[in-house]
């Protein structure tokens, strides 16, 4: 489309090649210069023609790539012009002063002062222009998520704790029960999750598949090894174990290898402090010592980052969480009851306990109700 500033000046160059020896003529080439003025005064490093002046820079995701960013002010940014124009605005470019962020556009590339703000940044394809202001905006909105979920995410984490043969005692499940648990979570199309999948979830950064779930391990019981890990392996299940590097070295509890060959088959192994203590009831001290020596030792095992922490008996006090936040803990796993929702408390995250004494009728109406 053609600006109309730049007709009006071919219109002017043509009456004064008609009529060059005129006196008006003169005073029409005066009046075109004059008028040009802002043009060339305009073409700074801020210019959208100013391709050398300026890089791309990260976007948050939205379907307007590339975002250019002046180097001579980095305060300022622009989108790709290919873009903008399918909104039908002629040259008008989006740009604004918080990186990243997409709230408006120049309406006249010659004066980037001039923007409007854009309803709903993250809605690119259905934009609308709701206001017109003089002044660059300055707000500081946070960058868009790159994938909205349709809603937001319920994830039933399912609490495991010994797969093994211990009649009355609800916290064992038999190996024959469990496997006909994840046979029925197979059957029904559930996936269960690496925590990355699940962090990405509830940090709304990724959709996640359909029926997604979270099957933790809590302890480290040497059972899971033999029982539950063959299970999952033949199903294509990731699974999440929270063990004590401080019980590795006894026969009930799994031992380095098999924590190793865990982690090479999917699992995610996380602390579940170093000796599974009740937290309240020893030094704030000890507590970081439970806490991060256990995180530590997982750390240099298996050269992975381990910053989900679940609480021994689920129990915690204020130094526990203030521990837990000093140290940079992404998440913590309670024994609260409940689906486990990105609304919850990080350090506080509900599971759903899986009593091994009840039916597999009762076990998934607890997280299918
Ligand atoms: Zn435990």
């Amino acid at each position: 489309m053609k600006d109309p500033t730049l007709t009006t000046h071919a219109a002017l160059v043509a009456l004064l090649l008609r009529h060059r020896r005129c006196f008006l003529a003169l005073c029409c080439l005066v009046v075109v210069c004059f008028s040009m003025l802002p043009v060339f005064a305009q073409a700074p490093d801020k210019s959208i023609s100013g391709q050398p002046s300026v890089e791309p820079i990260n976007t948050p995701g939205s379907l307007l790539t590339p975002i250019y960013k002046s180097k001579s002010d980095p305060s300022f940014w622009f989108a790709s012009p290919l873009v903008v124009n399918a909104f039908g605005h002629k040259p008008s470019y989006i740009g604004g002063t918080a990186s990243n962020t997409l709230f408006g556009f120049i309406s006249d590339p010659n004066n980037p002062t001039s923007t409007s703000t854009i309803s709903d940044s993250a809605a690119i394809t259905d934009i609308s222009i709701v206001s017109v202001t003089t002044e660059m905006p300055t707000l500081d909105v946070p960058p868009a998520s790159p994938v909205k979920p349709d809603k937001p995410a319920r994830i039933p984490v399912l609490n495991y704790h010994s797969i093994t043969v211990d009649p009355g005692n609800p916290a064992t499940i038999t190996p024959e029960k469990f496997a006909a648990q994840m046979q029925y979570l197979s059957e029904k199309g559930y996936n269960p999750l690496t925590l990355k999948q699940f962090s990405d979830m509830i940090e709304g950064i990724d959709k996640g598949p359909d029926n997604p779930i979270l099957l933790t391990f809590d302890d480290g019981y040497a059972d899971n090894y033999e029982h539950a890990m063959p299970i999952l392996k033949k199903l294509g299940f990731h699974a999440t174990l929270f063990m004590s590097p401080g019980m590795v070295e006894d026969g009930y509890f799994l031992n380095w290898d098999q924590v190793k060959e865990m982690h090479e088959a999917g699992w995610d192994i996380q602390p579940h402090g170093m000796t599974h203590p009740h937290l309240p009831t020893i030094s704030a001290k000890n507590q970081a010592f439970e806490i991060t020596e256990a995180r530590f030792q997982i750390e240099q095992m298996l050269g992975t980052v381990a910053d989900i922490y679940c609480y021994p008996y689920g129990e915690w006090d204020t130094s526990t969480l203030r521990i837990l936040k000093e140290h940079n803990f992404r998440y913590a796993f309670t024994i609260e009851q409940g689906m486990t929702t990105p609304s919850q408390d990080r350090l506080k995250l509900k599971r759903i306990f899986v009593n091994g004494e009840e039916s597999i009728e009762k076990w998934r109406y607890r997280f299918e109700k």
